[in-house]
């Protein structure tokens, strides 16, 4: 086992893999930014390295400063954590090639799966269903048309490099399609330096599922079920999630789960991983990609499994094989996910930053918060505006919403704004409580209450 790791990340996630490694036994470096250097994983670390100034392409994906902050500290994994470098293939390989261990699937691995485009052709082959779409990328302005013509509108326009909820647009007929494709490439260039774009059927209603995944480096691999995350934003951005999700019969649980890991194999995954599925109102699932790297929601499984997936991460790149058999997985109760951030409702959900002169947290039976903030912690205007998850754990979904309710009411910050107030709307929505919900959901939500994003 390693001795010591290094944490390429910030927030709640760094805490999160620093508290995996103390309960481990193992040292763990944290890297910050100028702008974090108050932050909890700072504070909390054996040690920490500066790694530059607050803006993050300076900073936390700054690949030569943390390869060498791990070679300084004489770290010999890295945990990149989600986000920043944690799919970024070309980092794994500089890791490998400094002798550090990247805790996280073989670079050919997250390449694969990095282009959307490839990764729907790869599982296409490999017997995974797809949604109906372009074969690959666009490459001309007549493939669009008559791709979109043979499909039927809506379609999507998807970025093959797109991530976290951006390069989606919907595009509802004909007259539209061209103008979109191109703005959409123009804004994929900008955006991830890769302007290549492909199409997809727009599932109206669908609920987002995704399944994780955990594989070693030796070939054995399973999945731990699924997280319902159809609470999506406008920008598709999770906000909600649930394990397990409730719309599945134990038979169609296993059909996607089996999707999962064949997906996964069809790729040579290692470690863990998630991957996300359209599923429709007519009962059909389909692959929409693979996040090669440990979610933002992964507790929710966690607390329905038992199973510490960040622990399972560092065992399995420091070579252990997995000891646990699909048949060892069993779900048990019912957990809930909220992401509280600091963003004003009442002004389109914008961004703040700032102190935050008191912090209450909620606490009790089934509640775990995995959060960087403190009653003094100043936000940083440079990076995502997640404050904190709030994850409960119920004997039942009934009980788990009643508990993810108290735990909002609970929760008390001063200093900046924050969703919370939204999510009590949520979590009190008929519609949500009866689970009659699709991505559709909470757009339709915000434009009830007079909310925009
Ligand atoms: P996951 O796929 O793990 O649920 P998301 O899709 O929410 O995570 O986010 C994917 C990545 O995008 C994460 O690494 C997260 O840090 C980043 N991200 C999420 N929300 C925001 C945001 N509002 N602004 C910037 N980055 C974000
Ligand atoms: P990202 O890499 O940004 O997470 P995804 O491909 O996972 O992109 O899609 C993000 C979200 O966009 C999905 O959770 C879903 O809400 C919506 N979406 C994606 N593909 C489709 C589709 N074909 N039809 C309808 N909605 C879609
Ligand atoms: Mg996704």
């Amino acid at each position: 086992m390693f001795k010591k790791i290094l944490i390429a990340n910030r927030g709640e996630i760094a805490v999160r893999i620093l508290r995996a490694c103390r309960e481990m036994g193992i040292a763990a470096v944290a890297v910050y930014s100028e702008a974090d250097r108050e932050s909890l994983h700072v504070r909390l670390a054996d040690e920490a390295v500066c790694i530059g100034p607050g803006p993050s392409k300076d900073s936390y994906f700054n690949a030569a400063n943390i390869a060498q902050a791990a070679l300084i500290t004489g770290a010999e994994a890295i945990h990149p954590g989600y986000g920043f470098l944690s799919e970024v293939a070309s980092f794994a390989e500089i890791c490998s090639t400094i002798g550090v261990k990247f805790i996280g699937p073989p670079p050919e691995a997250i390449e694969k799966m990095g282009d959307k485009a490839t990764a729907r052709a790869t599982m296409k082959k490999a017997g995974v269903p797809t949604v109906p779409g372009s074969e690959g990328t666009l490459s001309s302005e007549q493939e669009a048309q008559r791709v979109a013509a043979k499909i039927g509108y809506p379609v999507v326009v998807k970025a093959t490099a797109g991530g976290g909820g951006r390069g989606i647009r919907v595009v509802e007929d004909e007259d539209e399609l061209l103008r979109v494709v191109k703005i959409a490439q123009a804004e994929a260039l900008a955006s991830f330096g890769n302007a290549e774009v492909y199409l997809e059927k727009y599932i109206r209603r669908m609920r987002h599922i995704e399944v994780q995944v955990l594989a070693d480096e030796h070939g054995h691999c399973i999945h731990l079920g699924e997280r319902e995350c159809s609470i999506q934003t406008v920008r598709h951005q999770k906000v909600v999630e649930e394990a397990p999700s409730v719309s599945l019969t134990p038979a169609l649980r296993k059909k996607i789960g089996d999707a999962a890991v064949k997906a996964a194999k069809a790729v040579g995954y290692a470690n863990a991983g998630t991957v996300e599925f359209i599923y429709t109102p007519e009962g059909e699932f389909y692959f929409m990609e693979m996040n090669t790297r440990i979610q933002v929601e992964h507790p929710i499984t966690e607390a329905v499994t038992g199973v510490d997936l960040v622990q399972w991460q560092i065992r399995i790149a420091a070579g252990e094989p997995l000891t646990l058999s699909q048949k060892d997985i069993a779900w048990n109760g019912h957990s809930i996910e909220c992401r509280v951030t600091a963003q004003d409702p009442a002004k389109g959900f914008a961004p703040a930053a700032g102190t935050l002169s008191h912090v209450r947290l909620p606490g009790g039976l089934g509640v775990r918060v995995d959060t960087q903030i403190y009653g003094g912690y100043t936000v940083p205007p440079f990076y995502d505006s997640n404050l904190a998850k709030i994850i409960v754990w119920a004997p039942d979904r009934a009980q788990a919403i009643a508990r993810m309710r108290s735990s909002l009411q609970e929760f008390h910050v001063e200093g900046s704004p924050t969703n919370i107030s939204f999510l009590q709307r949520i979590l009190a929505d008929e519609r949500y409580v009866n689970n009659e919900v699709s991505t559709a959901f909470l757009p339709q939500l915000m434009s009830e209450v007079g909310l925009a994003l």
